[in-house]
């Protein structure tokens, strides 16, 4: 990803005050994306914003309105306080568990700053979970793991995915939301500093 490429203080329109920001990537075709809380379109060489933004305008809005929504909601939540060794033996325990639950392998457990996700399985089946995870209450640890770990018999987010989910999690809409709501709190406390 090129950063040289961004444009920033763009609005999806003069009546809706959204901003967003471009990145032309070698990609073929053009797609948004909402995974830090801000509008990013990531568009093939050469394409114009405007038709893509005109096309998902509804999209864009009903985001944004979850996203604002999710942002009230951050103040009534509060981070966890966990160092790195007790997350790391936590994160141990809860894959052992789900493991089981699931029936199924995992290779390695890698742990990292990420900047756009909780976790993520490789095909290889290494499960590295992002180590900003230790601000989350234990039952969301506990989630996110199942979740990366279900993507070990579905790769996708299909019906087959959020069926198993269901089965352990039967308001899994409910926890992913949490997700989202634990996310900005988390980026606001990395980018105030205080995180480590
Ligand atoms: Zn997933």
């Amino acid at each position: 990803m090129n950063l040289k490429n961004y444009k920033s203080k763009n609005l999806v329109s003069p009546d809706l005050p959204i901003p967003y920001k471009v990145s032309y990537r070698a990609v073929k075709y053009p797609r948004l994306e909402f995974k830090t809380g801000e509008l990013l379109i990531i568009l093939p060489f050469g394409h114009r914003p405007e038709k893509i933004l005109d096309k998902y305008k509804s999209w864009i809005v009903q985001k944004f309105d979850f996203i604002k929504t999710c942002m009230e909601e951050t103040k009534n939540k509060e981070l966890a306080t966990r160092s790195e060794e007790e997350l790391k033996k936590l994160v141990h325990v809860l894959t052992e568990e789900a493991a089981k639950e699931l029936k199924v392998e995992l290779n390695h457990i890698y742990f990292r700053k990420m900047r756009t996700k909780w976790a993520s399985l490789s095909a290889a089946k290494n499960l590295t979970v992002n180590s900003l995870v230790k601000y989350l209450p234990e039952y969301l640890i506990r989630y996110v793991i199942f979740h990366e770990l279900t993507h070990l018999i579905e790769k996708r987010h299909n019906d087959k995915f959020w069926e198993i989910i269901s089965r352990r999690y039967k308001h899994y809409q409910e926890m992913e939301r949490e997700m989202f709501i634990y996310w900005f709190l988390v980026v606001d406390k990395e980018k105030n500093g205080n995180g480590g």
